[in-house]
């Protein structure tokens, strides 16, 4: 018999993330108010620095009212310390200019080739490498793909294609949908993987459509999410994570040490607690690429290790992220 309270296995209808994306904050002022905190607009700089402020709402709903040092909000939140020059911190800090085998497409590592699927993000986070990237001229989604599918189609080293950027999840499942198809005499390719942020700050993004693409592929597939803090990962977050492991994919989290958004043992202790329960297992933990405008958020090397020692104290081994650094030239994320 059906009941009045019979579950309902019908969800609520998600907002439309295109919606979601175009309505982002980019109004460093409107940012300030949203969260209760407008006498700070008078220490913004003057200028966004060549890299303007973007934030879903969605994201700016997590923040805590009225708290200048809110963990999110540091996050996207420009600095007058960027304007800092400091020694050492440059415009391609992980030397990806000289690793373009073809437009958009980075093959440093063996068996794994990246593409910069997309130029743009949905959040504009001010530790980023992106601040400097030339990325106009790099996406390996021009010309439906073609560079890059050929690349791909004839190195038969090529295992694991990576979708990377920018955020590959802007980008509609009509074009994501391109690639896979084009790639669908590849054989080599076993395996895809997305890096992605939307999942986390516009988790709508991970709608039927995009569930219906990322199941049907015939290939092993893995999303590894980019969240920094626990007070990321709140419902909305969490049923996208069950929707994408749903259709098949296998979650990893990677973050990056940032200091005063997560450099302290409780939570990052409770970063790796809260994406467990959301289904996603923490894979890296990067010490910050030396990018010009982010030394503030600089962890010294000593410390990083002495915060993930801890974490090795207090955690299961499978849920004490990898501390890595990437270096030009290196054949592998170093570890630290
Ligand atoms: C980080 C990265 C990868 C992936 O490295 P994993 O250690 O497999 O996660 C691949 N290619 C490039 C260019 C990268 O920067
Ligand atoms: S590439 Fe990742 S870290 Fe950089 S701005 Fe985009 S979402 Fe943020």
């Amino acid at each position: 018999m059906i009941t009045a309270n019979e579950p309902s296995t019908q969800r609520k209808p998600l907002p439309d993330w295109r919606q979601s994306l175009r309505d982002a904050v980019t109004d460093p002022g409107e940012l300030l108010a949203l969260v209760g905190l407008p006498q700070l607009a008078a220490r913004l700089p003057a200028a966004d620095a060549g890299f303007a402020v973007k934030v879903p709402r969605g994201f700016i709903a997590r923040m805590r009212c009225g708290d200048p040092h809110d963990p999110l909000l540091l996050q996207v939140l420009p600095q007058l310390a960027e304007l800092d020059e400091a020694p050492g911190f440059t415009d391609d800090a992980v030397g990806d200019l000289d690793a373009v085998a073809a437009h958009g497409m980075l093959h440093k590592y063996e068996g794994r080739a990246l593409l910069i699927a997309a130029g743009s993000c949905a959040v504009n986070c001010r530790y980023c490498f992106r601040r400097h990237f030339p990325y106009a001229e790099e996406l390996a989604a021009a010309h439906a793909w073609r560079e890059a599918i050929d690349c791909l189609s004839k190195d038969t080293s090529i295992r694991e294609v990576i979708l990377s950027g920018g955020d590959p999840l802007v980008l509609s499942t009509h074009k994501l949908t391109d690639l896979t198809d084009g790639l669908h005499g590849a054989s080599h390719v076993i395996r895809v993987r997305i890096h992605s942020r939307l999942p986390v700050v516009l988790p709508e993004r991970i709608d039927d459509a995009f569930c219906a693409w990322l199941s049907a592929l015939p290939l092993q597939r893995v999303v590894v999410l980019h969240a920094n803090h626990p007070n990321e990962l709140d419902a909305s977050v969490e049923a996208a994570c069950a929707r994408l492991r749903d259709a098949g994919a296998t979650l990893l989290n990677q973050s990056v040490l940032l200091r005063g958004v997560n450099d302290d043992a409780d939570a990052l202790t409770r970063l790796s607690e809260r994406l467990f329960a959301c289904g996603v297992l923490p894979y890296y933990l990067h010490q910050l690429d030396r990018v010009r405008g982010t030394s503030h958020f600089e962890v010294a090397d000593a410390r990083a290790r002495g915060l993930v020692d801890s974490l090795r104290a207090r955690l299961p081994g499978y849920l004490v992220p990898r501390l890595v650094r990437e270096l030009p030239g290196a054949n592998a994320k170093r570890p630290i």
